[in-house]
């Protein structure tokens, strides 16, 4: 009996913990269990109350808030407060800024799939859906990108248009004259944009995103709203933002770039103002804006507006024709053609209205970028690197059956079959990454830890992506030239992963090190309560985690062990997918546990600790992927036909996602929790994970090289001209002929193999010669002989490579450079 009892007590306390039962609960358990216990134990009655009544002290002192303040949490809360590293204010506000969205759920080891599943799908206005399809179409029509690089700008005809359409001004609200877009028609827009050109694209997301108009928005003072936006959303003004430095990029807290307050002249009247030294650069726009947003730290040593002598980061609205500043030289980055390059001035002079909320917003600017990122970042580069993306999809996938190497369409190599198989899956990932989380965007969130995810993992399966299209498109890819649709993207992948945060430094300290703290059900709320000296809100939130924690351990390894079978799905969810909430549910619960462990071990280290923090972010980051995924599955209809994709995409993620949780575990510092994460919690029998099979990676391949409506929906808003003469066009055409043309093809190949058609020696009648002997031996008919002969010239198009005479035509494009000044005639202007 003695032996149940003690049987009895493991099961007993875990499904208490699993369950997250409160404390009284656990307090009812003990108390019973060791009530049984005495019993069967033939215990005197003595004996058994006396260890009942301790026992019943002992849970009082947990269950009467008073006493478990003051004997228990206090002494705890003071260890904590002296052991919490110091925060500076900008990381306070780089950690507070923003909302917590789904990732709260993946983070907290118990995702509410419902939850995600009622969000809801973001879907284009009529007015969004006509910009899409005419405007849009229209300016990816005006974009000739081979002709811009060559004249490193777009043509007069394409920032007219930009500016008159309002390009610029998606973001700003009708009442300013603005388009009033919703952040997911702004990320629609860009996309298809990127899968032109990078160079309308950039020109238009960096006014829409961290250019002045989101600042202005949110914080401008009404005079600096009627003045600027209703003329940054006409395109009166081209704007830009200049924030890093040349010793503060990733640091961009501690950019030297300093104002002080002082009197000085302006418009002939002295004022109060600023004298203000700067020296940026990258800036993008800068050679054309012509007003700029201006981030530097603030002094005020003679106290002229406070106390305060250090006001800290500030940001202004400067006039690029503003006295002193020195602005129109440009970088080159990777060859772009969008503008980008240097702001510098020295001792200018500027009136405190400059500052962008007026002199109250003084020493604000810090609070107010991190703020205003998350939606900027959420939009610009997962819309530019979605949109590399389906166009590389689209164009390669379709090269891959339309060039034949060996007798053979190369897309039907196994080998290419697995880039095809990446770039097919990642595209439909990436697109789903993009489009959730502008639809958070739309729900009011500004998800600061999410878009970091998908800025960073975007862009890394971009990278990616355009990678293995130029691989199987080989040296059609390398030589530079108007039929070369993919060495432009190619060579500006590297741009989106260094900005709006490098992607190195997004992956080893923000994904996780600002996730944690952000996500956490718990933590934000105990360094609150330890940085205010609050002890009952430590006291809530300190017995909080631990029964979390607690759970979490539990219900991982319960999971773990009935591989997460029994685990409840809402029933409306495809029962293709139900396995994948299932295991994510668990995923979830075990990276909770391990979050917990690594920071309660490491505490403070762990911010040194990149590599570790960095695969733990990385577990994070999978889980919202899929989820992503999975949310677009169902959004989209459950597109059988589109399944493969999406379970390509789920298994790669949880491979990822669990080689991140071995990477972790490997290099846990501590031995013996590392066997306890890896054989107890994490993988209690084994790693359950293998890489998606051949014959799924083959499914996901055969979808790119032919059309269908699967095709079309991975590649939806890529622009397609017409013209033959485009790579994109031919590309299609070329695409259809060959489908078209395979059985015919065939045919004459099973001919040749029966002996019924010799085609003899093929002297000198290059490739297709065998064809017109088909048609004269009566192989085929006249018009399957055409077909192969259409085939056979779009063929011709689409494998063709620019040449140019010696001097790559460059005398030509000197032609337009100014005599006088020697510089390119700013189109912008
Ligand atoms: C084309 C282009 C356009 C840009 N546009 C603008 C603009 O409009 N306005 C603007 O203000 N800025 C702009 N930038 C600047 C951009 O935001 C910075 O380039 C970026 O912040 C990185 O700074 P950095 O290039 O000086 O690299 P560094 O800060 O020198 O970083 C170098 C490397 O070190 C890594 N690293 C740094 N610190 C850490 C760390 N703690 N842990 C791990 N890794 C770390 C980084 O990830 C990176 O890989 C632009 C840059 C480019 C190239």
């Amino acid at each position: 009996m003695i032996w149940w009892f003690i049987a009895l007590l493991p099961p007993l306390a875990c499904a208490l913990a699993y369950g997250r039962a409160p404390f009284f609960a656990w307090a009812g358990m003990g108390f019973a269990w060791l009530a049984g216990f005495g019993w069967a134990a033939g215990w005197p009655s003595a004996l058994t109350g006396t260890v009942l009544v301790l026992f019943a002290a002992l849970a009082a002192i947990f269950l009467l808030q008073p006493l478990r303040r003051r004997f228990v949490t206090r002494p705890i809360f003071r260890a904590f407060r002296a052991a919490l590293p110091s925060m500076s204010q900008t990381e306070r506000d780089a950690l507070e800024a923003g909302t917590v969205w789904w990732e709260g759920e993946l983070f907290g080891g118990r995702p509410a799939w419902a939850k995600l599943l009622s969000y809801p799908w973001p879907k284009l206005t009529p007015e969004e859906q006509s910009f899409l399809d005419k405007e849009t179409s229209e300016l990816c029509r005006l974009t000739d990108d081979w002709k811009a690089t060559q004249r490193q700008d777009l043509s007069p005809e394409a920032w007219r248009y930009i500016k008159e359409q309002g390009f610029l001004g998606m973001i700003i609200p009708k009442e300013y004259g603005g388009k009033g877009f919703s952040a997911y028609a702004h990320s629609q827009v860009v996309t298809k944009l990127s899968t032109r050109s990078s160079a309308p694209a950039v020109t238009v997301m960096v006014p829409n995103s961290l250019g002045p108009a989101e600042l202005l928005l949110h914080y401008g003072t009404p005079e600096q709203k009627s003045h600027y936006l209703p003329r940054l959303a006409k395109g009166l003004e081209i704007p830009a933002f200049a924030l890093t430095s040349p010793w503060a990029g990733s640091d961009a807290a501690s950019i030297p770039d300093s104002g002080v307050v002082c009197k000085g002249e302006w418009q002939g009247r002295e004022v109060l103002g600023m004298r203000v030294s700067f020296d940026k650069r990258y800036i993008t726009l800068a050679p054309v804006c012509t007003v700029f947003g201006l981030a530097f730290r603030l002094y005020d040593p003679d106290g002229l507006l406070g106390a305060n002598p250090d006001l800290g980061i500030t940001c202004a609205l400067v006039p690029a024709d503003h006295p002193g500043v020195n602005i129109g030289r440009r970088h080159f980055p990777l060859n772009a053609v969008w503008m980008n390059g240097p702001i510098r001035g020295r001792d200018v002079f500027m009136p405190l209205d400059f500052i962008i909320g007026g002199p109250q917003m003084a020493g604000q600017g810090w609070r107010m970028l991190m703020e205003c990122l998350a939606a900027g970042r959420s939009i610009s580069l997962p819309g530019s690197n979605t949109g590399m993306q389906k166009m590389t999809a689209r164009a390669v996938g379709a090269y891959a059956r339309v060039r034949y190497q060996f007798k053979t369409a190369i897309g039907r190599f196994e080998g290419v079959e697995e880039a095809l198989t990446r770039i097919g899956a990642n595209t439909y990932l990436s697109d789903a990454a993009r489009v959730m989380t502008a639809g958070a965007v739309d729900l009011g969130e500004k998800p600061s830890v999410v878009s970091a995810i998908v800025k960073y993992h975007v862009t890394e399966r971009a990278r990616q992506t355009v990678n293995d299209g130029m691989d199987v498109v080989g040296g059609k890819g390398i030589c530079l030239g108007p039929q070369n649709m993919l060495g432009r993207a190619y060579q500006q992948i590297p741009v989106g992963i260094t900005v709006e945060g490098a992607n190195i430094l997004t992956r080893s300290l923000i994904l996780f090190g600002q996730g944690a703290i952000r996500c956490h059900p718990y933590v934000l709320d105990e360094m609150h309560a330890a940085q205010r000296g609050e002890l009952a809100l430590f006291d809530k939130a300190f017995w909080g985690h631990i029964g979390y924690t607690v759970s979490n351990a539990v219900r991982a390894c319960v999971m773990g062990i009935t591989g997460s079978h029994f685990v409840t799905v809402p029933e409306n969810v495809a029962p293709e997918t139900r396995r994948y909430y299932q295991q994510l549910t668990r995923f979830s619960a075990a990276f909770a546990f391990i979050a917990d462990i690594s920071m309660g071990t490491m505490g403070g280290a762990l911010k040194r600790k990149e590599k570790l923090s960095a695969r733990l972010g990385d577990i994070l980051s999978l889980m919202y992927l899929a989820s992503a995924v999975l949310r677009r599955y169902e959004a989209e209809g459950r597109q059988a036909a589109d399944a493969p994709l999406m379970h390509w995409a789920i298994w790669d993620c949880m491979f990822r996602a669990q080689n991140a949780f071995e990477g972790v575990i490997a290099n846990f510092p501590n031995q013996f929790l590392a066997t306890l994460l890896r054989r107890v919690v994490v993988f209690p029998l084994g790693r359950p994970y293998v890489v998606p099979s051949d014959e799924l990676g083959h499914e996901v391949a055969k979808l790119l090289i032919e059309p269908s409506p699967t095709r079309d929906r991975l590649t939806s808003d890529v622009y397609l001209p017409k013209d033959l003469e485009e790579p994109a066009g031919s590309l299609e055409a070329a695409l259809l002929a060959t489908v078209e043309a395979e059985p015919v093809e065939a045919k004459v190949r099973r001919a040749q193999k029966e002996g019924r058609f010799e085609p003899g020696l093929l002297v000198g009648g290059g490739v297709d010669a065998i064809w017109q002997r088909a048609f004269d031996a009566g192989v085929i008919s006249a018009d399957e002989f055409a077909l192969l002969k259409r085939r056979g010239e779009l063929r011709d198009k689409v494998i063709r490579v620019d040449d140019f005479p010696y001097d790559f035509g460059l005398r030509e494009v000197l032609a337009e450079i100014e005599p006088a000044t020697g510089k390119a005639m700013p189109a912008a202007a």
